[in-house]
């Protein structure tokens, strides 16, 4: 009777002891064009703070390509997302010629649920480094083919174009039948569908100072309740992209917009994630754009004059934020492919 007892017990208990580690949910946030400059400007900007203060640990990475001292978006996307630095203009393709995997379809082929946002086209070199192999980032309609079968589950970005005024006459929209197209956050919030695509325009999707919709927070805030309502971990990876092209125009109020955008998105992120235990929240840039210097100002108000140096990128190495569970191997400086590295261990571990 008494052994009896004993073994229901320890059955009773027994899960307590024996659970299998519970796999992490990981939320990649990539500034496009984001530096030290930039964050620092927008912090500025924002009255001298920003939502990238709230995470412990902080690392470099150092972002040349693998023919190029000062890389694009598309081997630094490649880089970040699968662990190997390419040549510029190259999305998800090794040196060698080989198909790279990507972070997220790793993540997928652990069970894990998947989404992408992009405040450029869904088809653009950073979110396409995610689920694309080809040779030119230029080959947009290509990639949009790659989409249909790829391994992303909820997305949100512009570029419809890219799927249904194609070359090949395609109408790949049509399909992608087992995805529920929605042409609104909200239809978007309410839809039941495990694979939604929302695009939000059909070429470039506009700054946010010219009235964007939806702000980044936003589609962060309906895009995480659906990627956390099952027992699936989850991986997403959000782009604030159009950093980057105030950087290219030299225009700080367009950088300053965008950076504003994305802390509040990052905000919302960590509002999010609080109380949860399981969920790594890592922020970084892909390069710096426009070699962006603040060459005066005042503490009152915190004004600044700020000064481009360059229309296009530049070399400087850029910093990785990173906050939740093995947050502290993003500490140091390393290269960009470190960055895909760590996140497969948090994957594995
Ligand atoms: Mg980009
Ligand atoms: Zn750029």
């Amino acid at each position: 009777m008494k052994k009896n007892f004993l073994f229901f017990l320890i059955l009773l208990i027994q899960p307590l002891f024996c659970q299998e580690k519970a796999q992490k949910n990981i939320i990649l946030i990539i500034g496009d064009g984001m530096g030290v400059p930039q964050i620092t400007a927008g912090m500025y900007k924002l009255k001298n703070q920003t939502a990238l203060e709230n995470f412990p640990i902080i690392g470099l990475s150092k972002t040349h390509s693998s023919n190029a001292l000062i890389t694009d978006s598309a081997a630094a996307g490649t880089a970040i997302a699968c662990g190997e630095k390419t040549a510029n203009g190259t999305l998800g393709i090794s040196m060698r010629n080989q198909k790279l995997t990507s972070i997220l379809e790793l993540s997928k082929q652990k069970g894990y649920k998947t989404g992408i946002i992009a405040t450029s086209t869904i088809v653009h070199a950073t979110p396409a480094a995610f689920y694309a192999n080809v040779i030119s980032r230029n080959q947009y309609e290509d990639i949009a083919l790659q989409l249909v079968n790829s391994d992303v589950d909820y997305f949100i970005g512009g570029g419809r174009k890219f799927f249904i005024s194609r070359k090949d006459k395609r109408n790949l929209m049509k399909e992608m039948s087992d995805y529920d197209f929605v042409n609104s956050i909200k239809k978007f919030d309410e839809s039941e569908s495990n694979k939604i695509g929302y695009f939000t325009s059909s070429e470039d999707p506009y700054p946010i100072r010219n009235g964007r919709i939806p702000k980044l927070s936003l589609a962060v805030e309906k895009m995480l309740p659906k990627l956390s309502n099952t027992n699936n971990p989850y991986f997403l990876l959000v782009e604030a992209s159009q950093i980057d092209w105030g950087g290219h125009k030299n225009d700080i109020d367009y950088v300053l917009s965008e950076f504003i955008d994305m802390n509040e998105a990052i905000n919302k992120v960590l509002e999010f994630t609080k109380n949860d235990k399981n969920t790594i929240v890592i922020v970084t840039g892909d390069h710096e754009t426009g070699g962006l210097a603040i060459i005066s100002g005042r503490i009152r108000n915190f004004q600044m004059k700020t000064e481009f140096s360059t229309i296009g990128h530049s070399a400087a190495m850029i910093p990785v934020f990173a906050k939740g569970p093995h947050s502290e191997i993003f500490s140091g400086i390393y290269d960009n492919t470190d960055i895909f590295k760590k996140m497969f261990f948090v994957l594995n571990n």
